[in-house]
Formats: structure tokens, C-alpha cells, sequence
């Protein structure tokens, strides 16, 4: 069993002030793997006492320097990497492959956007030509408090903790309590890359505790927040008595829009894109909308994909589906498929209970809904399981209708070998990303949504902003005589 108790505050590894132990669980065998602290008020408050501290000095430091110590972090990836992974893959359940190749290396590729961004940035600048005394600097925003899911743990930790460092800002991240495991291996890589004493802390803690201390503490100027929309929500009351910036990324019910023109490879790359991470995806493509004249082939082609989805623990390695990350996960789960059967939904693909020879670990069949209506349960809900809704529609102005018809707005999906409808259909879609035909967004892209998606906006310059203010400063560089 790992034992991991400690925070790391002030550049230490601390025992926490009073223990509260709690056992991360591994999904695919239902039993302990770890143990760590919950931390309390005492603990939350040292670590922004520490935070604060560093905040002066680090803000002062010299952004190539901050950008030096940033890159050590990346030489500190290539040491750590499979340590990352599989700490990921145990906490989590996502399949080692999977784990290696998109869950751990996240934290790669987003450093690296995130450090070409930083060369753009103009930290102080003119206005304009029009006012030539005036100028725009750019200044760390203090003391950021980071909250993570445990759905994509070192995507999200490495979103949020690389350009708080940049922008120059200092540290309290809290990662989920359900995956912690990585955080404590990125908060180990952070310490041996040299980060100053005091500018990252990491305490360990669930929402009602450490999370809610960070979202109410006056020294805490911003909270950066990615997880589901009720906390997002608890979080935003809880900020508002101290005014601090927050920064929300939320859940999703994704729209893939799917032409008759797209045909079956587009098809079978929705449903595997729904099952990816067994569904534990906000951006998830979730509702697949097929054209009516090739709505039954979709659906028999959707079936076969999802029936040929293999799943399997999370040690294994191969591109199978993992199990879910915990048993409120599991029974929510099976519980919106049975509400999907109720209300009369037709099931072409698993269903309810576990896969067949699987008798523990969260696992679940994956599952397709066909005629499903937009009424329904799960047409409307965030499931967070590989489950996928099919439903047709007429025309594109249908299309768009059903596509729009929810709060959250993260990212909609469009397949078609008409580039003119592809276009009209991007700019008409209420969600803060697009993605058509399969191509990924480029390297620096920002990742955010609109509505109960939370606006923020991760990754890229938009990502570095997030952390900054932005001063005015008026009668600048006038001459000394006067
Ligand atoms: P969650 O909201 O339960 O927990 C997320 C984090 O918030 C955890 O660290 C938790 O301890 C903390 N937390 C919970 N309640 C809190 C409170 N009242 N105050 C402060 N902190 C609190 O979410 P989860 O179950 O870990 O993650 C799944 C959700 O995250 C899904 O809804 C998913 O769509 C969403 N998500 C969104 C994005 C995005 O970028 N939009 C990315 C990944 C996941």
C-alpha cells in the first residue's frame, strides 16, 4: 500500500496538522492502493501563508527565469514520465496505454504551447499611437488557488499550474481526492526542477474541506477551477464574499452532427471517441445527431463499434476501455442507463450491469441509445460513462436546433464532406469549440465553453492571460523636466 500523508508546502513535505486518512481506491479491483491526508483550515491556511510569502519574489523574478524553470519541469517529464502514467492508471483507472500516450504526456505538450505563448507575450507595451504616454503591463494576478477532477489529472493539473508559474503567480493547487497520486509525483518534479520554496504548494483535501478554505480565503486573489457544474456553482457563491477571479471549466453534452456524406468511418470514429476514457470526458461527444436518409446504417454501424469496444483493467495494456473511476461513478452510471430503458429509449448496444466474465472493478458495457429523444433523461444529462444517445434529424436547420438545445456548451462535433456546410455549421454552434471531420484543434488552441459549461479558457496565450492582470498606467516615459 502507498502511503503518501504529507503536503507539500513551503518547499517541504509536511505531516499534515491533524490526520484525516483516506484510501484511494484502484477501479479496477475495488481495493485500497494508497492512502493520503485530507488537510484542514490549518493546513490550507500555512500553504497560502506560504504562497504569499513567495509571491513578491517570484513575481520579481525575471519571465526568462520563470521560462528556465519551466523548461526544467519538461527535462523533469522525461525522467518522471511512466512514474506520472502510472500513477494515473492506478488512481484513475485509465488503461496504461492510454495513460502514457495522452493522460501523462498532456503535461507535455501543454508546457510546450504554453511556453510559445509566453514568447508572444508583450509584458508592458503602448496603447497606441494615439496616446503615446499611456501603457498596458501585464502583472501576476498573487496567490491562485488550483481545484482538479480526477477525470484527465495531469491534463488538468498542467493547464492550470505551468502558466500561473509563467504569468508569476503563487501556488495552492488541490488535486481530486479520488486521483491524487499523480499530483504528488508532479509536486516531487516541480520540487527537483528548483521551483522556489513557497511558490507551489500542493495540499490534498475533497470539495467541503480544502476546496471550499481556497474558494473563501481573502489572501486567495483567484480560483481556477475544473469539475463538475454543482461545484463550479458551490464554488462561485463561496468566492463571492472575497471577490476573487474565478475560473470555471465545467461539464459538456456534446453534439456530434453526422451527414449522409460523411459515411461509416465517421461513425465509428464518434462512438470511439464517446467511449475514450470510458466516457469520463467533459468534451465528450455524447449525442450523435445522424441525417435521416442515413440514420439506420449509423445506428447499426454504432452498435457494432461499441460492441467491439473491449474492456478490460487498467494495468492491462492495449487500447481496451478501463472501468469507471468509483462506485457512485458506476451506480450513476447504470442508473442513467436504466432511465434511458424506461423512458424508452431503444438499447442496440450493452446495457445494464457489468460486462460479461467481469465480476469487479467499476466497469460498464458500452452502451448505445438509438431514438433517443431530446425529453429525455439521457439525452439531457452528462452521463460520464460510455454511453452514447443517437438521434436523427431532418435538415441542418434541425440539426443545429437539437445541437443547441442544452445549457452547457463545450465542444460540438460536425462530420461532412461539404466544406461550405461545415463552416456555416461551426459558426452557428453554441459551444466555445468546434472540431470537423476528425482534425484536432491546433497546438495552442483554447480549450473552454460557454453556459453551464463555465466560461474559462485553458491553454495557449488565452491560458497565460487567465492569470494576469492587466494595469493602465497613463503619463509614462515624460520627460524628466517636467
Ligand atoms: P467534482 O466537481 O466533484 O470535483 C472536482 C474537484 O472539485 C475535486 O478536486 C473536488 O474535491 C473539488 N470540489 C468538489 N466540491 C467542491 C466545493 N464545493 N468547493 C470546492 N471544491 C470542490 O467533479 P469530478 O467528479 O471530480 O469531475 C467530473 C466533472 O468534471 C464532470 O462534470 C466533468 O464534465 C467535469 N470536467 C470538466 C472539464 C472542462 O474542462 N470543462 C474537464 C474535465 C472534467
Amino acid at each position: 500500500m502507498i502511503e503518501k500523508r504529507e503536503f507539500y508546502i513551503d518547499g517541504q513535505w509536511r505531516a499534515p496538522d491533524a490526520a484525516r486518512d483516506c484510501e484511494v481506491i484502484d477501479p479496477s479491483t475495488e481495493e485500497p492502493c494508497a492512502v493520503i491526508s485530507l488537510g484542514g483550515q490549518a493546513d490550507t491556511d500555512a500553504a497560502v501563508a506560504a504562497a504569499l510569502r513567495a509571491g513578491p519574489g517570484w513575481r520579481a523574478t525575471p519571465p526568462a527565469e520563470r521560462r528556465a524553470v519551466v523548461e526544467r519541469i519538461l527535462e523533469q517529464y522525461e525522467a518522471r514520465k511512466e512514474d506520472l502514467a502510472q500513477a494515473i492508471s492506478l488512481e484513475m483507472g485509465a488503461p496504461i496505454d492510454l495513460a502514457r500516450k495522452s493522460q501523462a504526456a498532456a503535461l507535455k505538450g501543454h508546457t510546450r504551447n504554453f511556453l510559445r505563448a509566453f514568447d508572444q507575450l508583450e509584458w508592458l507595451r503602448p496603447l497606441g499611437d494615439h496616446a503615446p504616454d499611456t501603457m498596458i503591463s501585464l502583472e501576476p494576478i498573487g496567490v491562485v488557488g488550483l481545484i482538479t477532477p480526477w477525470n484527465w489529472p495531469m491534463n488538468q493539473v498542467s493547464l492550470k499550474v505551468i502558466p500561473a508559474l509563467l504569468a508569476g503567480c503563487t501556488i495552492v493547487l488541490k488535486p481530486s481526492e479520488e486521483a491524487p497520486l499523480s499530483s504528488i509525483v508532479f509536486a516531487e518534479m516541480l520540487d527537483a526542477a528548483g521551483v522556489p520554496a513557497g511558490v507551489f504548494n500542493l495540499v490534498n483535501g475533497d470539495g467541503a474541506g480544502v476546496g471550499t478554505q481556497l474558494s473563501t480565503h481573502e489572501d486567495v486573489q483567484m480560483i481556477s477551477f475544473t469539475g463538475s457544474t454543482r461545484a463550479g456553482r458551490a464554488i462561485s457563491k463561496a468566492a463571492a464574499e472575497t471577490l476573487k477571479r474565478v475560473t470555471l471549466e465545467l461539464g459538456g453534452k456534446g453534439a456530434n452532427l453526422v451527414f449522409a456524406d460523411a459515411g461509416e468511418e465517421a461513425v465509428k470514429r464518434g462512438v470511439q471517441h464517446c467511449m475514450q476514457n470510458t466516457g469520463q470526458s467533459c468534451n465528450a461527444p455524447t449525442r450523435m445527431l445522424v441525417e435521416r436518409g442515413f440514420y439506420d446504417e449509423a445506428v447499426e454501424i454504432a452498435a457494432r463499434t461499441a460492441q467491439e469496444t473491449a474492456v478490460g483493467p487498467a494495468s492491462q495494456e492495449g487500447r481496451h476501455i478501463g472501468p469507471l473511476v468509483n462506485r457512485t461513478q458506476w451506480e450513476k452510471v447504470q442508473g442513467l442507463i436504466e432511465t434511458g430503458i424506461s423512458e424508452g429509449a431503444r438499447l442496440v448496444a450493452g446495457g445494464p450491469g457489468l460486462p460479461e466474465g467481469v465480476n469487479r472493478g467499476f466497469f460498464v458495457r458500452p452502451t448505445v441509445f438509438a431514438d433517443v429523444s431530446r425529453d429525455m433523461t439521457i439525452a439531457k444529462e452528462e452521463i460520464f460513462g460510455p454511453v452514447l444517445s443517437i438521434m436523427p434529424f431532418e435538415d441542418e436547420a434541425e440539426a443545429i436546433e437539437i445541437a443547441n438545445d442544452t445549457p452547457y456548451g463545450l465542444t460540438n462535433y460536425v462530420q461532412s464532406a461539404d466544406p461550405a456546410r461545415r463552416n456555416r455549421l461551426a459558426l452557428a454552434l453554441r459551444s466555445g469549440m468546434v472540431e470537423m471531420n476528425g482534425r484536432p484543434r491546433g497546438a495552442g488552441a483554447p480549450f473552454g465553453g460557454v453556459g453551464q459549461s463555465g466560461r474559462a479558457r485553458e491553454g495557449g496565450i488565452w491560458g497565460v492571460e487567465e492569470f494576469l492582470e492587466v494595469k493602465a498606467i497613463s503619463g509614462w516615459g515624460l520627460d524628466a523636466a517636467e
